[in-house]
């Protein structure tokens, strides 16, 4: 295996490790805030959510009352320091 090779494959699986942390609770998208993305939805076997546009979802969306924001990558949310108490990642940001 090459160098690029073997970097690309690293690449690629602390992508898959870092995007295999969350749980799916939609607590960032406003699961229980009681106003969530219009683009949150739940499937009703695991109880887990998932997003509906998730290839294309950063940028402006709204919620199901018509609020506007904008999507960010999680890592953004890491980086500032604004995840939610609960949030799986908080376990990567602590160490
Ligand atoms: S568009 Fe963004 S905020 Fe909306 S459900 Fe998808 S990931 Fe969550
Ligand atoms: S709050 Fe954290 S664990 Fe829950 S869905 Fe969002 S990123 Fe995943």
């Amino acid at each position: 295996m090459t160098d690029d090779a073997k970097y690309e494959y690293y690449q690629k699986d602390q992508f898959e490790k870092f995007e295999g942390t969350c749980s799916c609770c939609g607590e960032c998208c406003g699961s229980t805030d009681g106003d969530p993305c219009a683009d949150l939805a739940r499937d009703m076997t695991t109880g887990k959510y998932f997003c509906r546009t998730y290839e294309g979802r950063l940028g402006p969306r709204v919620t199901l009352s018509g609020r506007m924001f904008a999507c960010v990558p999680i890592r953004s949310i890491v980086e500032q320091g604004l995840l939610r108490a609960d949030c799986a990642y908080n376990r990567i940001s602590e160490r």
